[in-house]
């Protein structure tokens, strides 16, 4: 089968970076399943649908019905739509948590999300790569670091986007973020059995990169 790395871990732990560089020194292609769930809630929100549970059906239609794409230089698709900077609002990762509890929306996106894999191999990133979406992949790796170290993250990354940003709230926000994605019944965030695991709080972007590749080459 086409191998797949599997970056599983919280919110702005690095994944997405790490994740990025890792596919591109590899030559893999690179799934991104929490823009997914961003363009989910942002496709719900901008339809006027609540984001409730009891709405979780049509939210799910809403996204089989809906024509989601990414460019080579991952800027994200919504029915043609470039939607790549509505999708990291604050905002819009609180609604991407949100829905992401839903079965139903889990389960409109399972096959999306395995469709990415084809040859010479996939990178995935998010929160269930290795326990439910890949649980056959080679190599699995559970990304961590410490919440404040990934509130200034996000901070930094926020700001070199041109938007605004407060520490105190994108802690506050990351945490519950965290509690609602490791305590939901739906694929709750926790590492695979099988998982490696990587402290990203003190090393480089380059030396987790580095690590990760040393592990696929083992
Ligand atoms: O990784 P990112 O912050 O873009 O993900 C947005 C939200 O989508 C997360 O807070 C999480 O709740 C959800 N998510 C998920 N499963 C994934 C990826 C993301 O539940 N595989």
């Amino acid at each position: 089968p086409t191998p797949v790395i599997c970056i599983d871990g919280p919110t702005a732990s690095g994944k997405g970076t790490i994740a990025g560089l890792v596919a591109e020194r590899l030559g893999f292609a690179l799934l991104d399943s929490g823009a997914l769930y961003r363009i989910t809630g942002l496709a719900a929100s901008r339809a006027g649908i609540a984001l409730t549970e009891d709405n979780a059906p049509a939210i799910a239609d809403l996204i089989r019905r809906s024509h989601i794409g990414f460019t080579p230089d991952q800027r994200v698709l919504l029915d043609g739509e470039d939607i790549s900077l509505a999708i990291r609002t604050e905002d819009a990762s609180m609604n991407a948590s949100r829905v992401a509890a839903f079965p139903a929306v889990r389960e409109a996106l399972l096959q999306v999300q395995r469709d990415f894999r084809r040859l010479p191999g996939l990178v995935g990133d998010g929160r269930d790569m290795g326990t439910v979406i890949f649980p056959d992949a080679p190599l699995k790796v559970y990304l961590t670091a410490t919440a404040e170290c990934r509130a200034e993250r996000r901070y930094k990354q926020l700001i070199s986007k041109g938007l605004s940003a407060n520490m105190a709230d994108l802690l506050a926000d990351l945490q519950a973020r965290d509690a609602r994605d490791m305590n939901r019944a739906a694929a709750p965030l926790k590492p695979a059995e099988d998982a490696l695991h990587l402290d990203n709080s003190e090393g480089t972007i380059e030396q987790a990169v580095q690590q990760i590749l040393t592990w696929w080459e083992q």
